[in-house]
């Protein structure tokens, strides 16, 4: 693995910091009977000193990761189907304010955002380049087209639908290694006023919470408002406004507009101080990071192996994609953990991808409950949790694994 890169957004020396060593598709969950080879790349994380963005130092293929069988439903999840609605809500009432809105959504997913801009009578399109989770959409009434979105896409979305007042993307901009491409067809797409917000991990909780997990190979970006400012200026766009979410483990949700046409709220300062005293990127932050993943995997590694010396049960909570990084980086197979649940058919009955963990459904876990499990969707432990009092009046205990290893 290679020591340096070169930055997909200024072209300078990207340096890396840690590295996960080689780790399959986080989303490729394998049939047992499958004996082709499994794809492998190396998951290493560097940071650029020229302008502070956080990458991947090595891009999947877009077509690998998202295709056909994609297997993530954002709709999956109570708190997020509100979120999406509550978001929705506010692009309406705060950008669709003139005579024929047009709202544009990238990575539009099963449509949990976008059906409620559809039942609200608003012109819209979903860009989403996987079919399982489009058709899920469109049999919401939701206008999905199949398809990336790029300088190209968007010069077309301009013809047939004319300019957009709001972009909105959920965890898919930092998916994208190519953003010039993006923000040269959003500058094409967008009314003059027009906006593009979009949320995604935030790279300040991902230090705080050594949540490493939150490197995969869909996650090729971790952003911080900082390296987001300095990224918009120079592909004409300015950082307006910027939020902090609870969503999937800490994000914001950043707001650009071309240069000069929206004021920048006092929140943009306000994050950018912060991030500057915090020291996010610097190069002792990024060292006390690394170290502190390294010790955390030991930990995790070293409780489950005394567990299953015990003859206790341990399961996995959650097939998510973020789990792939932990397994792999961590070498947790079959032989620590008996099986992980997951509530979306499209992952039962396969293997977790890289470390073979057999994936099962929800009801075997609350069949015969285990006694321990490791909350591999730590993102939604408070939904978790609060949801399931009979495996922790079974006696059931949690393994946590993020800020640090911990049973309770
Ligand atoms: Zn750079």
């Amino acid at each position: 693995m290679t020591e340096t890169s070169t930055c997909r957004i200024c072209e300078g020396t990207v340096r890396r910091f840690v590295d996960f060593g080689e780790q399959p598709l986080s989303d490729a969950f394998r049939d047992p009977s499958d004996e082709t080879e499994e794809f492998f790349y190396g998951l290493a994380v560097g940071h650029c000193s020229g302008c502070d963005m956080v990458q991947l130092m090595e891009a999947v293929p877009r077509e690998r990761m998202f295709h056909e069988g994609y297997p993530y439903y954002s709709s999956g999840s109570t708190v997020m189907r509100s979120h999406f609605q509550t978001t929705a809500a506010r692009l309406i009432s705060e950008y669709a304010t003139g005579e024929d809105p047009f709202i544009v959504e990238l990575g539009s997913n099963d449509g949990v955002m976008l059906e409620s801009v559809a039942r609200a009578g608003i012109r819209h399109l979903g860009m989403e380049p996987s079919a399982s989770v489009a058709e899920v959409a469109r049999s919401k009434g939701v206008r999905v087209r199949e398809a990336f979105f790029e300088k190209a896409t968007a010069l077309e979305i301009l013809e047939q639908d004319g300019p957009a007042d709001v972009v909105y993307a959920a965890n898919t901009f930092c998916h994208i290694p190519y953003v010039d491409s993006v923000l040269a067809g959003l500058g094409e797409l967008l009314v003059p006023e027009g906006v593009f917000v979009f949320e995604d991990p935030y790279f300040g909780d991902v230090i705080e919470k050594a949540s490493f997990d939150q490197f995969y190979d869909e996650h090729f970006f971790l952003f911080t408002a900082t390296s987001v400012a300095g990224m918009a200026r120079r592909f004409g766009f300015s950082l307006v406004d910027v939020e902090r979410l609870p969503t999937h483990g800490g994000e914001l949700r950043y707001t650009l507009a071309r240069e000069g046409r929206r004021t920048p709220t006092l929140r943009v300062a306000r994050m950018l101080q912060e991030e500057a005293r915090r020291g996010l990127t610097s190069p002792a932050a990024l060292r006390a990071f690394a170290d502190r993943v390294r010790a955390n995997g030991d930990r995790l590694v070293g409780e489950l192996r005394a567990l299953r010396d015990q003859g206790k049960r341990v399961v996995g909570y959650g097939a998510t994609a973020k789990s792939a990084t932990v397994l792999n980086f961590c070498g947790i197979g079959p032989d620590l953990l008996e099986y992980v649940c997951d509530t979306t058919p499209d992952k039962q009955g396969r293997l977790t991808p890289g470390s073979h963990v057999p994936v099962v459904g929800h009801d075997r876990f609350t069949e015969a409950y285990p006694d321990y499990a490791l909350l591999l969707a730590w993102n939604h432990a408070d939904e978790i949790m609060a949801k399931e009092t009979g495996f922790r009046d079974a006696g059931g205990r949690w393994i946590h694994y993020v800020p640090e290893v911990r049973v309770v």
